[in-house]
């Protein structure tokens, strides 16, 4: 029988797991060709088979593809189990077929009370996900163009969440066409997305795109803490909250990872000494905040903050309001832009601001260029001169010594098709039909111009915190980081409720803190954001007993 992902994929319980499991769960017997869920069921159970079996299926296709079929002692389920998303499988019992069958609440207790489950289930559930992501099956099928803002914007969404997906691109495969035309839509009406081989939907938002795939949902409850930024800072706090019993709601304006997920390749992360994704990296701490019970709903933007300590409102996008006796802001830094005039018209459609598996595909056995002087630059030169034909950096200053971490700048140096100029600027970018086409720079010192006639343009110049939301509710430095604990001076402190002081990590505002890029004086680092996300939940702890 052929199945799609290793043999790691497809465990046989024990007999002794069997029986643990079956005090989480009922037994059910299923005639033949039932649906034990369908695909798109945002709440779906755990099934093991005891006999008969299950076929896994998917609507990648005309017909129904068969993922695996779980015969007795193997258990169904992946990643999207543990949260609302949509299912992107269904189950159907082959033959008459008896099962323990545990609800997704029940499941969440298996994880956090059996640690020998928990891991044997949550590997199995990564595995599956990584394969079904590389074999390319989907019933989410984005047909666009790779020309097109609103594609690479979609694709850029459904990466950002884990969803896996199929790109059909427009201009790269004639067939397309025939696809097109079965459902009624006009070349010029793409983007669209194709659900299930069935529902069409022209260049969905975002918005639209996660309540259909259940990315966004939020209950009306209390929460303990609200996380504000699901990068590295933000995932370590929801876990380690999540983990101690607090109730914790984590929002993002895009999807997990921050600003790290669009790094290629981690390098200096404590325990990953090959390296590890920066998408990996978000997919796994995602997961580990589900399986604690952090609800994290995604877009969603924080928009504005009403200070009423002891419990705090905030405004989000979708016209929602959260209520939470604590926050964590962790919404990090944006990416600075090139000051040049017609640069949103190319965004997407030839310059990017990450460096991750999907830009890599749009620029193979191309030319390229990289802007900046810092490590992500340099990241992201190394990354992309495995992909592209050649890779020029442009810096403005004289060498890199003084912006680059060492190990980077002799990798830059190791590696043939990677071409470093200095004192460099961009003067002028020119494009075709809103596509970039070459760029014009100039040497700053002999005042030498010259254009590239290069249409990939990556941008690597620096990030600004994500501030501008707070409307000054709370104490920023000059540049509009966040200050915390002792930063704070005593004018900033004016309406400051309590008798103590703020605690480390503490804004001035009572039981909202700031870990991460976005506080003053922060390590710019993936571990450090990771260690004041996972610090302040203590103080949370404390503050919350007050
Ligand atoms: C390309 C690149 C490569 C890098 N490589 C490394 C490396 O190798 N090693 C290393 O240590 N560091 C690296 N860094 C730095 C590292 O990624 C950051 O220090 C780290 O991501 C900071 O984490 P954070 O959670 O504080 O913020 P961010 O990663 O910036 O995450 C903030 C999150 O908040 C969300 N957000 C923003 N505003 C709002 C809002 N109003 N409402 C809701 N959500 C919001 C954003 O969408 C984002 O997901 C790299 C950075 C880049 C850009």
């Amino acid at each position: 029988m052929t199945r799609i992902g290793p043999d790691e994929a497809f465990p046989i319980l024990t007999e002794a797991q069997i029986e643990a499991l079956r005090s989480y769960g009922s037994e059910e017997e299923f005639a033949d060709g039932a649906i034990l869920f369908e695909e798109g069921d945002k709440v779906f159970d755990f099934f093991v088979v005891l006999e008969g079996a299950i076929d896994i299926l998917q609507h990648a296709d005309e017909t129904p593809v068969r993922i695996t079929r779980h015969m007795p002692g193997e258990f169904t389920g992946d990643t999207d189990m543990l949260s609302t998303r949509a299912a992107v499988i269904y189950a159907q019992a082959v033959g008459k077929t008896r099962v323990i069958r545990i609800t997704p609440d029940k499941l969440q207790r298996v994880v956090v009370e059996n640690s020998e489950l928990s891991d044997l289930i949550l590997r199995t559930f990564l595995i599956r996900r990584t394969a079904l992501s590389a074999s390319k099956l989907s019933p989410v099928k984005v047909i666009g163009s790779r020309f097109s803002q609103d594609t690479f914007r979609i694709k850029e969404f459904l990466s950002k969440n884990g969803q896996p997906y199929m790109w059909l691109d427009i201009d790269a495969d004639e067939g397309v066409y025939l696809i097109l035309e079965k459902f009624g839509v006009k070349p010029d009406e793409t983007p669209i997305i194709l659900y299930r081989n069935r529902d069409v939907f022209k260049n969905p938002a975002n918005e639209a795109i996660a309540t259909g795939l259940g990315f966004n949902v939020l209950d009306e409850e209390v929460n303990d803490v609200l996380v504000i930024g699901a990068g590295p800072a933000g995932l370590a706090a929801s876990v380690y909250a999540a983990s101690e019993g607090l109730k914790v709601t984590t929002i993002d304006s895009e999807g997990p990872g921050g600003q790290a997920g669009t790094s290629s390749k981690i390098e200096n992360y404590l325990g990953f000494p090959t390296g590890i994704s920066g998408r990996e990296l978000a997919e796994r701490a995602y997961m580990q905040a589900q399986k604690f019970g952090a609800n994290i709903a995604t877009p969603r933007e924080a928009k504005a903050l009403a200070c009423r300590y002891p419990l705090y409102e905030v405004e989000v996008s979708g016209d929602r309001k959260i209520i939470t006796r604590s926050i964590v802001i962790a919404t990090g830094a944006k990416y600075r832009k090139l000051p040049l005039e017609n640069l949103t018209e190319y965004e997407g459609r030839g310059i990017y601001y990450g460096a991750t598996a999907m830009e890599a595909q749009l620029c193979s056995q191309q030319d390229v260029i990289v802007v900046g002087g810092g490590n992500s630059a340099g990241q992201a030169a190394v990354f992309l001169s495995k992909h592209a034909r050649q890779v020029h950096i442009l810096i403005r200053s004289k060498d890199l010594s003084h912006s680059m971490s060492r190990y980077l700048i002799r990798r830059i140096e190791e590696t043939p098709n990677i071409e470093l100029h200095c004192h460099t600027e961009i003067t002028e970018l020119i494009g075709e039909e809103g596509k970039l086409k070459q760029v014009a720079c100039r040497n700053r010192q002999t005042g030498e111009s010259w254009i590239f006639d290069i249409p990939n343009l990556f941008v690597f110049i620096g990030a600004d915190p994500n501030t501008k939301w707070l409307d000054n509710a709370i104490a920023l430095d000059e540049k509009g980081f966040v200050k915390t604990g002792r930063d704070l001076t005593e004018e900033e402190l004016q309406d400051w409720p309590l008798e103590r002081e703020p605690t480390l990590f503490e804004t001035s505002r009572p039981r909202i803190y700031a870990v991460g890029d976005v506080r003053s004086k922060s390590t710019k680092r993936v571990a450090s954001a990771v260690g004041e996300g996972s610090i302040v939940v203590q103080f949370i702890h404390r503050a919350l007993a007050e």
